[in-house]
């Protein structure tokens, strides 16, 4: 996938953080694929796809019953499990 030449963004992706832009230093992390900088960036990406998860999940659930807390939950952990 991000190996074909056509894939700019990903080999961008690969070369400066997908947070702030910068250049890795020794240690790069990574979440969901993306790399990053540092603990800091990659605080804030988590931080900044958890507030979009919610987002998702609110106007998924905002049409279903009282009832679907557990729903919710199994949802969620389905989403962090492929993390
Ligand atoms: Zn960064």
């Amino acid at each position: 996938m991000c190996d074909s030449l056509e894939y700019a963004e990903c080999r961008s992706a690969a070369k400066n953080c997908a947070m702030c832009g910068g250049k890795f230093g020794l240690i790069r992390y990574y979440s969901w694929r993306t790399a990053l900088c540092s603990k800091k960036c990659l605080d804030l990406f988590r931080a900044r796809r958890e507030r979009d998860r919610r987002w998702l999940l609110q106007q998924h659930t905002v049409s279903q019953p009282p009832f679907s807390e557990g729903a919710l939950i199994a949802t969620t952990a389905r989403v962090v499990a492929r993390e």
